[in-house]
């Protein structure tokens, strides 16, 4: 399945090519029967890359939503919890992925934050283990700067890091800053950027002169400030963005920020407009003491929310007859 206007950026070194734009799922799950549209018109428009995770708790309804495309209709990416870094419980975390998922193979999993407490080369050679049984394609991390991305490349034998998740937006550019940006740059790793629209935060009151000029510019592309703040993400080389939007408008319209350009004058003037929070930002990446006790309850809450999913869908179907 194509899309005219879907530009594509190749996946780390591996020469595979990834839509520019993908939808996320974080927070999908409470509403199955609207979601479940949502990532099959992502799939249908082209934003065939479809991000979820182990934590997300909502494997089950990706899982549901991608049933009966062709297998390389989407591209699937998931992430292993960070208390399940240690080799036996991420192989047994990737197996709970692919069973929930419906899937043989993922097409990108990914290490979701760095885990001090856990050597990382335990973690990697974990991985490559998977990649090397066919259990997943591509290996990637996400949340690690410069120095926690340069000990993970260090510790691969034979496979590469295609890929790196962090946040990025217009507001939220701590990478930029960090070394993240630059050291993916260099090493060819892709930046899938997390939160393109800050959750909403750049329309927000407190951002008036940006709101101002998304609208300038989005008024002379004929799109809209949604379209312009991810087109400005996706003009970045080597880097590519996973707006979540469980509205079905929302995914048709994020997919329209592809295929057309901002001039560098507009994105100079939305950089000056913007008041941004990346010093804040982070400040508040937690430290993993703090997240720790919320991963485990995330994991506790997990069965639970997907036997949920499952149940409402398996109503669904028996109306539908599907
Ligand atoms: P986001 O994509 O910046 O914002 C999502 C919000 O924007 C939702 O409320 C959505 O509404 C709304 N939205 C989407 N399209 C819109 C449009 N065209 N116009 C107006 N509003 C629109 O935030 P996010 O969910 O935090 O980030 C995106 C994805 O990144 C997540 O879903 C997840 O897959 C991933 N992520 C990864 C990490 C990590 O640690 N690796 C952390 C955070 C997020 P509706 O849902 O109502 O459509």
């Amino acid at each position: 399945m194509q899309c005219e206007f879907m530009e594509f950026e190749s996946l780390g070194r591996t020469g595979e090519k990834v839509p520019k734009i993908g939808l996320g799922t974080w927070k999908m799950g409470t509403y199955p029967e609207e979601e479940l549209k949502a990532i099959r018109k992502a799939v249908e428009v082209g934003m065939r890359l479809i991000d979820t995770a182990e934590m997300y708790a909502n494997e089950s309804l990706v899982g549901e939503a991608i049933r009966g495309y062709a297998r390389d209709s989407f591209f699937l990416e998931t992430k292993v919890s960070p208390s399940h870094l240690k080799r036996d419980d991420l192989i047994r975390a990737c197996k709970g992925s692919l069973k929930r998922l419906g899937l043989k193979t993922i097409d990108l999993y990914m290490v979701h934050w760095p885990n001090p407490k856990v050597d990382i080369a335990e973690t990697m050679a974990a991985m490559e283990y998977l990649a090397d049984k066919g259990m997943i394609r591509h290996i990637g991390v996400s949340n690690f700067d410069a120095e926690e991305l340069e000990a993970a490349v260090h510790a691969m034998k034979r496979h590469e890091i295609v890929s790196n998740q962090v946040e990025y937006s217009i507001l939220v550019r701590g990478i930029e800053g960090d070394g993240t940006m630059s050291y993916c740059r260099k090493n060819k790793i892709t930046v899938i950027a997390y939160s393109p629209l800050a959750r909403g935060a750049i329309f927000a009151a407190n951002q008036a002169a940006l709101v101002k000029e998304l609208q300038k510019s989005a008024a002379g592309h004929g799109k809209t400030p949604a379209q312009v703040a991810l087109n400005w993400i996706i003009a970045h080389k080597g880097v590519i963005a996973i707006p979540k939007a469980s509205q079905p408008s929302h995914v048709v319209e994020n997919a329209g920020a592809s295929g057309w350009r901002l001039s560098p004058g507009e994105i100079g003037r939305i950089d000056d407009s913007a008041v941004m929070v990346d010093a804040l930002a982070r400040r508040t990446k937690p430290a993993m003491g703090t997240v720790m006790p919320l991963v485990s309850l995330y994991t506790k809450m997990n069965e639970i929310k997907n036997r949920r999913i499952k149940r409402i869908i398996k109503r669904g179907n028996k109306r539908t007859g599907s």
